[in-house]
């Protein structure tokens, strides 16, 4: 279906101010966002506006009973100028899942598409050129009733608006395992990208920071004994040459760059085990010099490389990142499709706009 989307231009673009050198990741904003609206069971008034804030009733419902979700995904500038976005419908799919647990009204995917179409066509001067750097799209949804009352709300906003931004977390990360808070339990929120996820692991991740973590590595809230994943990346390791995820159980996020990786490495006849990880077997396979990778996997940084982690007061060294062949070749694979430098054998890539040539 094609939708009607009202489109209003700014009349004085900001993109002159911008120092495209030194993105602060998530601080600039292009010119314009796309917003729908939803009542009485439909999405309605598409437009893009130039970008604004948002006047809320003080009672508007997101703000005090957190029905609130949001998506991440990028925009990359390839070699030859073309604009593209990595396995986009995959985020519509998931936010609509988590629209669902938070009890919210599912996207059209194409409305979803079309918007991020339009509004990535009408910015992508926003684009950024230099390696590393992309365009980061973030759609989000929230309650929008002006009612001081728990239930579900009966309307709704979407909103899309975009950063350029420079590689993120370049560094390698240091991760403490949680051995006291919890991010997720089965049959909790944990496998949505809901707003009050993140607010909950603040002020342990802040707790962490003062011991000179960067995150921290998640566990189950019965044992604190199986790993789960790290702030905003999936986790994976390598002992004894052997890759391992921890498999999804409700607790965990669906994360579209770990299906990549898990299909990469199934491309290369190297599947991944999909299992439970305990803590116990980390440490020991460290203990016995079997550790030989772990890193984050997650739309913002692609891989990260964990350089320590932290258990039970021992911070354990892994192997330095120039030594590990396995995160780093996935992590250029990955980048390689991306920018379509090696054959898209999945149809991962969707092209949005196309180098004009003048
Ligand atoms: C978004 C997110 C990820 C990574 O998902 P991608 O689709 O790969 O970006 C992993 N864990 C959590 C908790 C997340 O919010």
């Amino acid at each position: 279906m094609k939708y009607d989307i009202k489109v209003t231009k700014t009349n004085h673009s900001r993109i002159s101010e911008v120092d495209f050198e030194n993105l602060a990741f998530g601080r600039v904003f292009s010119d314009h966002m796309f917003i729908a609206d939803y009542k009485d069971g439909a999405w309605f008034d598409f437009r893009i506006v130039p970008f604004e804030n948002i006047p809320m009733h003080p009672a508007t419902s997101a703000l005090h009973y957190g029905q609130s979700i949001f998506e991440g995904l990028k925009a990359y500038r390839t070699d030859s100028g073309d604009i593209q976005v990595f396995r986009p419908t995959k985020n519509s799919e998931r936010m609509n899942l988590s629209a669902i647990r938070m009890a919210m009204p599912e996207l059209p995917a194409d409305l979803f598409m079309q918007a991020l179409d339009s509004l990535v066509v009408l910015d992508q001067d926003w684009v950024p050129t230099t390696p590393g750097s992309s365009l980061y799209i973030r759609p989000f949804m929230f309650a929008t009733d002006d009612y001081v009352g728990i239930k579900a709300s009966d309307t709704y906003r979407f909103v899309m608006f975009t950063c350029p931004v420079q590689s993120y977390y370049s560094a390698p990360v240091k991760v403490l395992i949680s051995d006291k808070f919890v991010r997720a339990f089965p049959g909790g929120t944990g496998e949505a990208k809901a707003a009050g996820n993140y607010a909950a692991t603040l002020q342990p991740v802040m707790a962490a920071r003062k011991n000179g973590y960067d995150q921290i590595l998640w566990t189950d809230g019965f044992e604190f004994k199986y790993l789960q994943e790290i702030g905003t990346m999936n986790f994976f390791l390598q002992i004894d040459g052997q890759i391992i995820t921890p498999k999804l159980n409700g607790t965990i996020l669906n994360g579209i760059t770990r299906d990549s990786i898990l299909q990469l490495l199934e491309d290369r006849g190297t599947p991944a085990q999909v299992r439970d990880v305990s803590v116990d077997e980390l440490y020991d396979a460290y203990q016995r010099g079997a550790l030989q990778d772990a890193f984050g996997a997650g739309t913002a940084a692609t891989i990260s490389h964990i350089s320590e982690i932290g258990f039970k007061g021992e911070r354990l060294a892994l192997t330095p990142v120039d030594e590990r062949p396995l995160s780093e070749s996935l992590k250029q694979e990955l980048e390689d499709i991306k920018l379509s430098r090696i054959p898209d054998r999945h149809g991962w890539v969707h092209k949005v706009a196309a180098t004009v040539v003048a």
